[in-house]
């Protein structure tokens, strides 16, 4: 047997394989995300637009879609490959049914589990989320005026039941809770001081989340970035900030804190500042590709080895050969050319 790729039962050789494994440069693999749907009750301009994901268009059929075994039965081997947090999204993850017996499968792996959402279920579901083995959740929030979250989710879902859900998240103890905020230019930069003032002191972490060109039908435009630095300068200007070490290495989000030690913001600059070096994520998307970039353009199918007899041995063996090739740093290779090229929906890689 080759000594780096042992059988999963085998946890000493394992842990040899985990260390082993680097892509090209040199990064290791950390954390997986997991696409667990391709539909969404939300339009957001920026990831879903209503011209394309309209009445008509055809979202993945049930049968297409990972069970709920199929989806532990590759985290565990993810696990095995050095993956230590598994991060569920979609499209919107809490429209999956039952979603939560997912989130108790996977806590019993003993991995850091946690879920973005846009919030607009979790008031129903944070408890049930919690009991079920949850660390944590992150919301997705655009602004506190209903006019402009209205316009950006594009389904009139009003702003005070995503804060219901925040607040019910931290009842559940899902916290810290974080909120990341996209900025979009002529859509709500004029919500960025007053997202800062309202969770300043709220207990929750507020990110703000540069513009990105996933996908290829946003119809994004560089102009339309509002920048990390301008995002800082403004709320600075009003309540000043002062850079702080980041938590751990590799953690996407600069960290900014309040000079008067009220509070933190954590700003995702993957647009004019990439952080591909550090890059240890791998997605799995609701059908069972493996992507080892956001902006991918093409995956490896995980899925059609599940189901045809791949042992567990087999899909190490795969995802191994995958990650060990792996060259991907979008972000540092963005250009006005690159934005245009056919790229996977993110509501299907999973954000
Ligand atoms: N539906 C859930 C939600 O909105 O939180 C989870 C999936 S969503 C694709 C994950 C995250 O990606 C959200 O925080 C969303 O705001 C962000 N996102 C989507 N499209 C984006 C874009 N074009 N640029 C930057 N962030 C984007
Ligand atoms: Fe849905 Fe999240 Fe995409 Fe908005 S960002 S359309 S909530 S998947
Ligand atoms: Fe990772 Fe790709 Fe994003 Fe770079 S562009 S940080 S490689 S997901």
């Amino acid at each position: 047997m080759n000594p780096l790729h042992p059988t999963l039962s085998d946890p000493g050789s394992t842990l040899q394989t985990a260390a082993a494994l680097r892509d090209t440069l040199g990064r290791p693999l950390r954390d997986l995300r997991i696409s667990v749907t391709d539909r969404c009750n939300f339009r957001c301009v920026y990831c879903m637009p209503k011209e394309v994901f309209g009445n008509d268009y055809q979202f993945l059929e049930r049968k297409a879609l990972l069970s709920f075994e199929e989806i532990v039965r590759l985290a565990r081997v993810f696990k095995a490959l050095g993956v230590e947090k598994i991060r569920l999204t979609g499209g919107e993850p809490l429209v999956r049914r039952k979603i939560e017996q997912l989130v108790a499968m996977l806590a019993a792996l003993g991995l850091d589990l946690t879920l973005t959402t846009n919030g607009s279920l979790l008031a129903k579901k944070a408890q049930a989320l919690k009991d079920a083995g949850l660390k944590r959740v992150t919301v997705s929030l655009d602004s506190l005026d209903d006019a402009v979250f209205m316009r950006m989710n594009d389904v009139d879902f009003p702003v005070t039941r995503v804060l219901e859900g925040i607040a019910a998240a931290a009842a559940a103890g899902l916290a810290p809770v974080k909120i990341n905020m996209v900025v979009k230019r002529g859509m709500n930069e004029h919500s960025i001081l007053p997202m800062a003032r309202y969770f300043r002191q709220s207990g929750h972490i507020l990110r703000f989340i540069e513009y990105m060109d996933v996908g290829s039908t946003n119809g994004w435009r560089m102009d339309d970035v509002v920048t990390a630095r301008e995002i800082v300068d403004t709320i600075s200007a009003a309540m000043p900030l002062e850079p702080a070490d980041p938590n751990y290495s590799g953690e996407v989000a600069a960290r900014w804190r309040y000079q008067d030690g009220s509070g933190e913001i954590g700003v995702i600059a993957s647009v004019t500042q990439a952080f591909c070096r550090d890059c240890t994520r791998a997605r799995i998307s609701t059908e069972g590709q493996l992507y080892t970039c956001l902006f991918a353009t093409s995956g490896h199918d995980l899925r059609d080895l599940l189901r045809s007899g791949a042992s567990d041995r087999d899909l190490l063996d795969s995802i191994s050969a995958v990650w060990s090739k792996r060259a991907d740093r979008y972000s540092e290779i963005r250009t006005g050319h690159t934005a245009k090229l056919e790229k996977i929906e993110m509501s299907y890689i999973g954000g």
